[in-house]
């Protein structure tokens, strides 16, 4: 069954700078809410259950995938994530609209369920730059850097099945281009 639902997906390489980008659209678009996923990543530090992840054991996120609690999951960079429907329930009963932050393959999969979700891919200005943004963040293993910009190269080849391709130059002048496009696809 097509769903109703109001709901926008955002993807792009990890390290763009996705995670600033959502913070300022939800301080600015009181209407947007943020659906957290469910990943079996280790916590950063300083990262809160509930808040950015709900951080899943292996047996938890089996035990959830066996519930059909999930819309979609997928394996990124060796771990397990996905958008529940729980999430998006919650949101929609706040007459909010949910935003999902999630992989390309996961974008792909919610299209099925959501046809008319907006979707909106935001690039590095090159993969250079989203290398040294990686590491500036000091969260990733050389090896994981490594890992993500690969997954990086596979991703921006999947922007054709986006509705807006952003290119985040800046945070605050990218945050401000997605809010105009939110604005005017949902006549907020
Ligand atoms: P990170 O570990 O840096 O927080 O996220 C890694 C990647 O996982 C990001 O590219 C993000 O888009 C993706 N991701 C986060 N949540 C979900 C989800 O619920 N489903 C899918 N398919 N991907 C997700």
């Amino acid at each position: 069954m097509k769903n109703k639902k109001k709901l926008i997906v955002i993807s792009g390489p990890s390290g763009v700078g996705k995670g600033a980008i959502i913070k300022s659209l939800l301080n600015n678009v009181k209407t947007l809410g943020l659906a957290v996923s469910a990943t079996t990543r280790p916590q950063r530090a300083g990262e809160l259950d509930g808040n950015d992840y709900y951080f899943y054991s292996q047996a938890n996120f089996d035990e959830a995938v066996k519930n059909g609690a999930f819309i979609e999951w997928c394996h990124v960079h060796g771990n397990r994530y996905g958008t529940l429907k729980a999430e998006i329930d919650r949101l929609n009963n706040l007459s909010k609209i949910g935003l999902v932050e999630i992989d390309t393959e996961g974008a792909n999969k919610i299209k099925q369920s959501f046809p008319e979700a907006l979707r909106i891919f935001i690039a590095p200005p090159t993969l250079a730059i989203l290398e040294e943004r990686l590491k500036k963040r000091k969260t990733e293993s050389w090896e994981e850097i490594e890992k993500r910009v690969n997954h990086a190269k596979v991703e921006l080849n999947e922007i054709e099945h986006y509705d807006y391709v952003i290119i985040n130059d800046t945070i605050l002048d990218s945050s401000k281009e997605i809010e105009k496009i939110i604005k005017k696809s949902f006549n907020l």
